[in-house]
């Protein structure tokens, strides 16, 4: 039913001639109402979400389990190559629909929303743009089929925000890249069939000597750390990536010698819109559960609903959410249409991460008692909620790149 419903998706889609990844489509695009075609894949993963991801995410949680089965799934649907082209098995979409489809993967479960995320913006949606015709072959068609799911390893446990003082390096040795350093906090890093993963070849150069490597996974000299045990998102595994004379081709090298941190900062723009919209994801589901929650539980004789004190948190509740939600779409249409979307993203990832975190905690304390037992899922969305203000770039950091793009507005600048 939801398979054949994207396909008519798409088959409408061609039909009017209105193509997913054309400019014009966002150009025109009403903040405050979506196109037939992303309404259609809205409701196509709202579905989805409903039926294969909300009843089970209780359990992928509680036992920290990988939902392969709905990966698989999400594969066949296109949602697993959302905006990689089609030649390479991709739905050849817009960050627009990313960001619909993410949000509702989220909506359903939190932690599938960042392996969807993290696998679309930072592995699969890096290869399809920077990648050679011969690494997009090797790379993405099991990717995006639901196969496989990829990682992105920048961090490491001496550098996260200050991910250019890497320690990890790369040695050219005759027809290879010898890998040696530990990338840490990577996302899918368990189940991974490969990852991108950053290290300096040139350490003279500090942070231009940074290059980008397509790594295979398994591959001679990579090891797993432990599987990290984690608040929340417990669906998504998280692990170090060792490196000990790890071997890859020349030809794994993913854009130029040098440009792998610009090529890293630049990718990251694009994955705080996917990390907003699983924020987003995560804060509907929770003003969901406490709407509900209002209208049924009977307090002196009447619903909680009819206080105004649980009417007030709710409205701020869903100001915050929808506030984000307008800054999240505002950002992915920027980047749909090619203009500089940089202060946008992180304007929308910070207020989506901080409306989720806010919303869920209103959550919880409209259920009371009942929204810190793990019967109801108020306390999984506030766990999982926390996670949105700290990776793809913390909240301090957020605000140090609008600060500074603001000031260039001004003609000045922050440093
Ligand atoms: C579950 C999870 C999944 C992750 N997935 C990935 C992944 O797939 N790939 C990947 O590469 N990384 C990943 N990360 C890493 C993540 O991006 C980093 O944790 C994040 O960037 C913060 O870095 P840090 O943990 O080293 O904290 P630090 O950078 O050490 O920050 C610690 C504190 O210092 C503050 N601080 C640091 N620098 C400044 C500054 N200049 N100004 C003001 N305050 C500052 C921070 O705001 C924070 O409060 C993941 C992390 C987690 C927890």
């Amino acid at each position: 039913m939801t398979q054949n419903c994207y396909y008519t998706l798409r088959a409408t889609t061609r039909i009017l001639g209105i193509f997913y990844g054309n400019v014009n489509l966002c150009r025109r695009l009403h903040i405050s109402k979506l196109s037939e075609t992303h309404q259609m894949l809205q409701n196509t993963c709202r579905e989805f979400s409903d039926n294969e991801l909300k009843p089970i995410a209780a359990k992928l949680d509680k036992e920290h389990l990988f939902p392969a089965e709905q990966i698989k799934k999400m594969g066949d649907l296109g949602l697993m190559g959302v905006y990689v082209s089609e030649e390479y098995g991709g739905a050849g979409l817009d960050t627009l629909a990313l960001s619909l489809a993410v949000e509702e993967i989220a909506r359903g479960c939190g932690g599938t929303g960042t392996i969807v995320s993290v696998h679309n913006t930072l592995y699969v949606g890096l290869i399809d743009k920077m990648g050679t015709k011969k690494q997009k072959e090797n790379f993405l068609p099991s990717f995006t089929n639901g196969t496989a799911v990829g990682a992105f390893a920048l961090s490491e446990p001496g550098s996260g925000s200050d991910a250019s003082n890497m320690l990890a390096t790369a040695k050219r040795e005759n027809d290879c890249w010898v890998l040696n350093g530990t990338k840490a906090w990577v996302t899918n890093g368990i189940e991974a069939k490969a990852a991108v993963v950053f290290a300096n070849a040139d350490k003279s150069k500090g942070h231009h000597g940074i290059c980008a490597f397509i790594v295979p996974i398994p591959t001679p000299g990579l090891s797993l750390g432990k599987k990290e045990d984690k608040m929340g998102i417990r669906a998504s595994s998280t692990c170090n990536l060792i490196l000990e004379d790890v071997r890859v081709p020349l030809e794994n090298l993913l854009g130029k010698e040098g440009e792998g941190f610009k090529m890293a900062l630049a990718t990251l723009d694009g994955a705080r819109i996917g990390i907003s919209s699983q924020a987003l994801g995560i804060a509907q589901a929770a003003l969901d559960c406490a709407v509900d929650y209002a209208s049924k539980r009977i307090s002196f004789g009447v619903p909680i609903l009819k206080f105004q004190t649980v009417q007030s948190r709710l409205a701020e509740m869903a100001v915050r959410l929808e506030a984000a939600r307008l800054l999240t779409w505002r950002a992915a249409v920027l980047r749909d249409s090619g203009q500089r979307f940089t202060k946008e993203s992180s304007m929308a990832k910070l207020a989506s991460s901080e409306a989720a975190t806010f919303v869920s905690h209103g959550c919880v304390q409209i259920l009371g008692g009942m929204g810190y037992v793990t019967d109801m899922p108020a306390e999984r969305h506030y766990r999982d909620a926390r996670i949105t203000e700290i990776y793809a770039g913390i909240t301090d950091i957020q605000k140090l790149v609008i600060a500074d793009m603001v000031a260039r507005e001004y003609g000045l600048n922050t440093r």
